[in-house]
């Protein structure tokens, strides 16, 4: 099952770094979708599947295989920081970037 998106996910991790910094830095905080019954919702770029809220489809927003998508170095990410041991240096970090002048929320 496919649905149209407002980007071209899943977004293909690039083979540089300093552009994948830069995706992440951009990377929506949410995915509009168009279901083919017609109706559009967003999901979370994250999820693996998304569901249709009006006629309950469900579909696969995320490719494995086939080389890592930039949503594969978020999970990466998330799983180190939900670890017993770093979940404090992750908070501590999160809220030394969100105090940053230059953040942007
Ligand atoms: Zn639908």
């Amino acid at each position: 099952m496919t649905a149209t998106t407002n980007r071209n996910w899943p977004f293909q991790a690039p083979d540089s770094a300093s552009e994948l910094l830069k995706i992440i830095k951009e990377f929506p905080s949410f995915r509009e979708f168009r279901c083919t019954c017609g109706s559009s919702s967003r999901s979370s770029p994250l999820d693996i599947y998304a569901t249709c809220p009006n006629c309950l489809m469900k579909f696969k927003q995320r490719s494995f295989g086939g080389g890592p998508e930039v949503e594969d170095f978020f999970d990466a990410v998330l799983e180190w920081a939900g670890r017993a041991d770093a979940r404090e240096f992750a908070r501590r970090r999160q809220r030394d970037i969100q105090n940053d002048p230059d953040f942007e929320d």
